[in-house]
């Protein structure tokens, strides 16, 4: 599906970026092929391609052997060097960090190990990161923004900040507008869950679709709905932490003060106490290692209760809310996903079985491990090539002249998407 643009003169912004959302969704396109999808006249069509290729955004190239009749045929792409963003995903004992270009390519990548207890300490370890890489060349460029991923709930409730899969001992996110004033550069934070579908509609396998359900599976289980290219939020910002739906009654003991959430069954952290090892760098290493030689007893035990509770937990999802696919990204290594999602097949019968063939129920990021940079990188750029109207209402952003032609206003202090 396609936005369609819109005659009144008052939308001239929401058009720009009806256009730019066509380009960047096909890849490549001719301004007639753009006439045809958006239902804006062709002078209204070559005006704002005019536009979007003056300020950057875009780039015009021949098409390759189009006959040379007249004028030569163009196509219409995103130029990648566009602008970067930075994306920061903060998970617990982590920091991963990257550089990232208009067309979702990370162009640089860091990580470090840490105790994300301490905000002050964090803190400072994020400022490091940028700075080095604020030193890449391609940083130099237009830079639009921090984006910072982290785990939810992040409206304050019982379950905020509370045991290991979150940022424990934090109490609020005030260090976010610290980080604006000490890189003078516009922060944008989110739920890393909802920082990670975004990513994948604009960059990953879900850029096709409006509406899915996304699983964030990490050191915790995440989960979002996206409704229309949006987030949705529930009635207090905190909808679908599906972590903590009861998946087992009278099962494991959970730090939210309930029993048997799903996520104590189906995360990185509840594989590590499986495996009797805590620590990130370690765990990581141990799980593909033990993946690959596939002997451990206690990894195959609990890959099987894991993908039990990920067949029934598909199930829910699926007869809640019919959502065109299950998209599993997140910090778990690949190798991991691929095999509890095998596992748990056949899925249980649902509204979408006999609807949507088994390999399209559940599709894997391809991003999977830099889900949650990419996802963080998108959140200073998600208003900027996404059509949604109501973004054009909002105050947010401040890239000066490129905002104002988008129809956007500055911020002043750390925005929440
Ligand atoms: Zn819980």
């Amino acid at each position: 599906m396609v936005s369609r643009g819109t005659t009144q003169q008052s939308s001239a912004p929401f058009n720009r970026r009806i256009v730019l959302d066509v380009i960047r969704r096909q890849g490549r396109i001719s301004r007639r092929e753009i006439v045809e999808l958006v239902s804006l006249s062709p002078q209204t069509v070559a005006n704002i391609t005019n536009e979007l290729q003056t300020i950057g955004l875009i780039v015009a190239r021949r098409i390759r052997g189009a006959k040379a009749r007249g004028q030569p045929p163009i196509a219409f792409e995103l130029n990648p060097n566009a602008g970067n963003s930075l994306g920061i995903s903060l998970e617990p004992g982590r920091i991963s960090a990257g550089l990232v270009n208009l067309v979702g390519e990370i162009l640089e990548r860091r990580e470090v190990a840490i105790d994300t207890h301490d905000q002050r300490v964090v803190l400072a370890s994020v400022v490091a990161l940028i700075r080095e890489l604020r030193r890449r060349p391609a940083a130099a460029e237009r830079l639009w923004g921090i984006g910072v991923a982290l785990p939810g709930p992040l409206v304050k409730t019982d379950i905020s900040f509370v045991g290991p899969t979150t940022l424990e001992g934090w109490t609020d996110l005030a260090v976010l507008d610290e980080l604006r004033d000490l890189t003078r550069l516009q922060v944008f934070y989110s739920v890393d869950s909802v920082a990670a579908a975004l990513g994948e509609t604009l960059f990953g396998v879900a850029r096709s679709l409006d509406n899915f359900f996304y699983m964030h599976f990490g050191v915790g289980l995440g989960g979002t709905l996206v409704v229309n290219r949006s987030a949705y939020r529930g009635a207090s910002g905190n909808a679908t932490e599906i972590g903590h739906i009861p998946a087992v009654p009278g099962g494991k003991s959970c730090y939210c003060g309930n029993s048997g959430c799903l996520e104590r069954y189906l995360s990185l952290q509840s594989l590590a106490e499986a495996l009797g090892v805590s620590e990130a760098p370690q765990r990581d290493a141990l799980i593909v290692a033990q993946l690959e030689r596939n002997d451990d007893p206690a990894l195959k035990g609990w890959c099987r209760e894991a993908a039990e509770r990920l067949r029934d937990a598909v199930c829910v999802i699926e007869n809640m809310l019919d959502p065109a696919t299950i998209v599993i990204g997140g910090s778990a290594p690949k190798l991991l996903v691929e095999r509890l999602v095998a596992l748990a097949q056949p899925l249980h019968h649902s509204v979408r079985g006999g609807v949507a063939a088994p390999t399209v129920r559940i599709l894997l990021s391809e991003r999977q491990e830099d889900s949650s940079i990419l996802g963080a990188a998108v959140l200073p750029i998600y208003d900027l090539l996404s059509p949604r109207f109501e973004v054009l209402q909002q105050e947010r952003r401040a890239d000066a002249d490129v905002a104002g032609l988008m129809g956007q206003r500055a911020a002043s202090r750390a925005g929440r998407l």
